[in-house]
């Protein structure tokens, strides 16, 4: 364990910037989100970020490969580039989980080469919530708040930031950074992990659970009257979808440029009118179909195909992005979960 005080951590990230590519989380007009750090640039005391770092790995839009023709001629151009190594910074616990939600869905063979070429050179330094959120709720998920995953830990402690390397690839940032920082006690950090979790008992959905939902529970959901009132107010925005960190659905489309057509995807939402439309026709014509399929995904579906795991991470920014308030803990609680209201 490593620690250097929070008044250094400036030659912290210019420490790790010399070598790779940092990003953390810095303060905007419209919340806390990830920018590549420079000289000036300063770490947000936000809880979390607007958008979640799902688009490190997966990207909102991304090119897939290019197409030239000439008369009956046409060239496939593959548009990939080798990524750069690159560290996130501060990523919390409910965060690091979705990176394994979407490790399932991008990883399983057949492998997609364009996310896993950013996996494959992304480290992850997550940061121990010291005051979780009202909306927060991870520890429904199994998820701890007080000792996330990732390559490096980080807790912010007393003046302090403590440093736990996890991996290898950790370990090996963690030695690079010697020269700036040194051996701690790990004494602290129980503490600290104690308290955390002291305040995650005390928020508002703290005792929502999953008791009800998991694998084999299609039955028991799918002709629920509850959706009709649930979807009611539903404006098929996707907002809940694109804010999600776990959310992976995408659409492939075809650009046509000046010098030939450009094949990119970019995100999609179980939520719209036209989503997987076919020739053949639309497969979920009305916004209660919809609303079902998201909610039953993440939390019956998407369990049974990946053994129990859910594919929410409970981090809250449905609760607080929806137009409508409308969200996923609104849903397990009228569908079959408890919690204090
Ligand atoms: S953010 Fe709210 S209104 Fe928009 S699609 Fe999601 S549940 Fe519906
Ligand atoms: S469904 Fe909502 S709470 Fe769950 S991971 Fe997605 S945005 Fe976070």
């Amino acid at each position: 364990m490593r620690k250097l005080a929070i008044t250094k951590l400036n030659d912290l990230f210019a420490a790790i910037a010399e070598s790779e590519k940092l990003y953390i989380p810095v303060d905007g007009k419209t919340g806390a989100n990830y920018e590549l750090w420079a000289e000036g640039k300063t770490l947000s005391d936000a809880l979390n970020t607007v958008r979640s770092p799902k688009d490190f790995f997966f990207p909102q839009t991304e090119d897939m490969m290019a197409f030239k023709t000439e008369g009956k001629k046409i060239e496939i151009i593959d548009t990939r580039e080798e990524c750069e190594d690159f560290v996130i910074f501060g990523v919390r616990a409910c965060d690091v989980r979705s990176f394994a939600v979407l490790d399932n869905v991008f990883l399983s063979d057949p492998v997609d080469s364009y996310y896993k070429n950013r996996r494959d050179h992304g480290l992850i330094m997550s940061m121990a919530c010291t005051r979780p959120a009202e909306t927060c709720f991870c520890k429904t998920f199994g998820i701890d708040a007080a000792d996330p995953e990732g390559d490096i830990v980080c807790w912010r402690v007393q003046g302090f930031l403590y440093m736990d390397a996890k991996t290898e690839k950790g370990a090996a940032l963690l030695d690079k950074l010697a020269s700036i920082t040194e051996e701690a006690d790990s004494d602290v950090i129980a503490e600290e992990k104690a308290l955390i979790r002291a305040r995650m008992e005390k928020l508002p959905l703290a005792s929502l659970t999953t008791d009800a939902f998991g694998p084999g529970k299609t039955d028991t959901f799918f002709d629920s009257p509850e959706w009709k009132s649930l979807s009611e107010s539903c404006l098929g925005c996707g907002t809940c979808t694109f804010v999600c960190p776990t959310c992976q659905c995408y659409d492939i489309r075809d650009f046509k440029t000046n010098n030939g057509v450009i094949r990119y995807r970019c995100w999609d939402s179980c939520m719209y009118s036209e989503f997987t439309k076919m020739s053949a026709g639309q497969p979920r014509l009305t916004q209660v179909e919809r609303f079902r399929q998201r909610f039953m995904h993440k939390l019956v579906y998407y369990p049974e195909r990946y053994n129990g795991l859910y594919s929410c991470v409970g981090c809250g920014r449905c609760l607080a992005k929806c137009p409508i308030q409308m969200n996923i803990a609104k849903v397990m609680k009228t569908l079959g979960g408890k919690a204090n209201d």
